[in-house]
Formats: C-alpha cells, sequence, structure tokens
C-alpha cells in the first residue's frame, strides 16, 4: 500500500545573525495509512519544522515531501490535510462558530456543510458552552480543542498535531485522545508531535524520535520497549492465599515480581469528581478520598 507521508531527504536550514541553523538534517520518512505516528524530541529539535513543511508552510531547504502523493502545496491539500498549530489562535475577536466558519470559508467548504461539521466538532470537543464568546476570552484548552476542531472541519484524511493535548485538563486530554482513536479508526493518518508520553505510549502505532533535527530512532513501541510478558493480577486473597499463590507460581516456573497493595490512578480519581455520570466503579480509596473531597458524589457510601 503507498505510504500517505512520505519524505525523502528532506532538509530545512533557517540563516540568522548568528549563522545558519539546520532546523532539520536530511531525513528520510514513511507514515502508512491509517497509522497515528508520535514524533518526540526535546525542544528546538525539529518537530514543528517538519510539521510546518508537510502542512505546506514551510519550503524545505532540500529534499521533498508528499502527503497522498502530492506536494504539501497542492491546493487539494487545504482539504486533505488537517494541521493543527502549537501556538495561539489568531482572530481572537471572533467566537468559536464565527472562527470555524471562517476556517471553512478559507478550507473552500461550502457553508452549509462547514456549519454543520462545526456544530458536530463544537459539541464533540465540548466548547457548545463557550457560545458566542470571543476566542481570546478561552482557556489554553478551550483554544485548543478550537484549533483541533478546525484541523478536523474538511475531515482530512492526514491530520498533522502540534501538541495537541499541551495545557489540557485531564478530561480535556482524554476527549482528544478519544477523537484521534476514532480518526484513526476511519482511516486517518496522524502525526502527533508531543511531549507527553504517556499519551503517545497509549495512543501510536510508531514514534519517531528527532534531535537536533535528525530522526535518532523510529521503530513501533512493542519494537522500542519490548512487549509485555503475560501476567496475572488478582485481588481478593488473603496474606495466606498470596503466599500460597506465589509458592504456587515459583513451582511452575514463574517469577512472581512483586506483591503490591492496589492503587486507583489519579486520573479516575480526577474524572470522578469533575464529571460523576462518568464515573467508572468506586474508588477502592473511597472512603479516604471522600474524607479530602467532600463535595464528591458518595455513591459509594452508606
Ligand atoms: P521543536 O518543534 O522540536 O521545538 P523547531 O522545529 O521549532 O523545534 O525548531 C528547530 C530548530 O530550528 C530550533 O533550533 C529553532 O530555533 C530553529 N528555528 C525554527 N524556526 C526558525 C526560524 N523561523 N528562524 C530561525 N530558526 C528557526
Amino acid at each position: 500500500m503507498a505510504a500517505a507521508i512520505s519524505v525523502q531527504q528532506l532538509a530545512v536550514s533557517f540563516r540568522s545573525r548568528g549563522g545558519t541553523v539546520a532546523a532539520l538534517q536530511p531525513l528520510d520518512l514513511e507514515v502508512a495509512p491509517g497509522c497515528i505516528l508520535g514524533v518526540l524530541g526535546p525542544n528546538g529539535s525539529g518537530k514543528t519544522t517538519l510539521l510546518r513543511v508537510l502542512a505546506g508552510l514551510q519550503a524545505p531547504t532540500q529534499g521533498r515531501a508528499e502527503l497522498l502523493g502530492l506536494p504539501p502545496t497542492h491546493p487539494r491539500q487545504r482539504q486533505q490535510v488537517g494541521y493543527q498549530p502549537e501556538g495561539s489562535l489568531p482572530f481572537g475577536v471572533l467566537s468559536a462558530p464565527e472562527f470555524l466558519a471562517y476556517a471553512g470559508a478559507t478550507l473552500g467548504l461550502p457553508n452549509d456543510t462547514a456549519d454543520a461539521r462545526a456544530a458536530l466538532w463544537l459539541d464533540r470537543l465540548e466548547l457548545r458552552h463557550a457560545g458566542r464568546r470571543p476566542v481570546r476570552t478561552f482557556s489554553t484548552g478551550m483554544r485548543k480543542r478550537l484549533a483541533l476542531a478546525a484541523a478536523l472541519l474538511a475531515e482530512p484524511r492526514v491530520l498533522l498535531l502540534d501538541e495537541p493535548t499541551a495545557g489540557l485538563d485531564p478530561l480535556g486530554s482524554a476527549v482528544v485522545m478519544d477523537v484521534l482513536r476514532e480518526r484513526r479508526t476511519a482511516g486517518t493518518t496522524v502525526l502527533l508531535a508531543s511531549h507527553h508520553l504517556l499519551e503517545i505510549e497509549e495512543l501510536c502505532d510508531e514514534v519517531v524520535v528527532l534531535q537536533d533535527g535528525a530522526l535518532r530512532l523510529r521503530g513501533t513501541l512493542a519494537e522500542l520497549l519490548g512487549t509485555d510478558a503475560d501476567a496475572l493480577v488478582v485481588r481478593g486473597l488473603s496474606a495466606e492465599g498470596l503466599q500460597r499463590l506465589s509458592a504456587t507460581a515459583e513451582e511452575l516456573g514463574g517469577t512472581v515480581l512483586r506483591v503490591a497493595r492496589e492503587r486507583q490512578h489519579l486520573f479516575a480519581l480526577f474524572r470522578r469528581l469533575a464529571a460523576p455520570q462518568l464515573a467508572t466503579p468506586p474508588l477502592a480509596t473511597g472512603a479516604a478520598a471522600a474524607q479530602k473531597f467532600p463535595g464528591q458524589r458518595t455513591d459509594q457510601q452508606p
């Protein structure tokens, strides 16, 4: 199958008063359709430059890039490729629906199509409550989600996302991650530059690591991290039961790695407090948590 994104010997350098900066060194990269590729690397490693070249906003100094078989600046890419830049949004005086109407016009979408999709994404990305408020009054998370809505408006087959969850609270990040999973199921190819390693781990099929503009590492998560061995997780045993189970495991050639007290993750607690109607089963530490957070729903208490 032809690659959705193909980059050959792509390099970008910037001239400044201090000399020349090699933002990207000659780079080869192919991304399969429907893949979510995480782009990792420290600040200044070239992630944004790579995304800007693919979005047609930065000309390469050498080499070439193609998305869906066409160069980044081909007019068809306006609707085929969605780009969410890292920085702040322009036109802060517009409301979210006005901003998306403007984005739709820029993308060449008919008004009614743009309006219908804008309504859908404002709901899905939980921006409906902002009503007619100007974008400049939005929180960082709301701006990020609006920028993502704009990138999704044309139903692009390739999405280029620069730090889409930076500054979002955990629930906002979870919504964005759900949307990206849905896009992958729909066959969209996603390039995701992020510093959120846990999100990258949860979401991405493959990752590349850039450093000083050069591609240092590429692979699937299983290749890079190794495959987890099968493990048995049990709960509810007495101390004696645990001892017997551990002994049996050793007898059968297994290794008992650790016996740990079950912990709840902070995310589950946060989600429960912020949106009790979405809450998953009661927290094991619910009574203690309820003492610390007296405002939370107390459906696990007598
Ligand atoms: P990242 O997104 O990984 O933080 P960037 O792609 O933004 O990295 O930057 C890569 C390098 O290119 C950095 O050294 C940065 O300072 C430099 N750079 C990026 N854009 C410009 C520009 N317009 N002019 C000069 N240098 C730039």
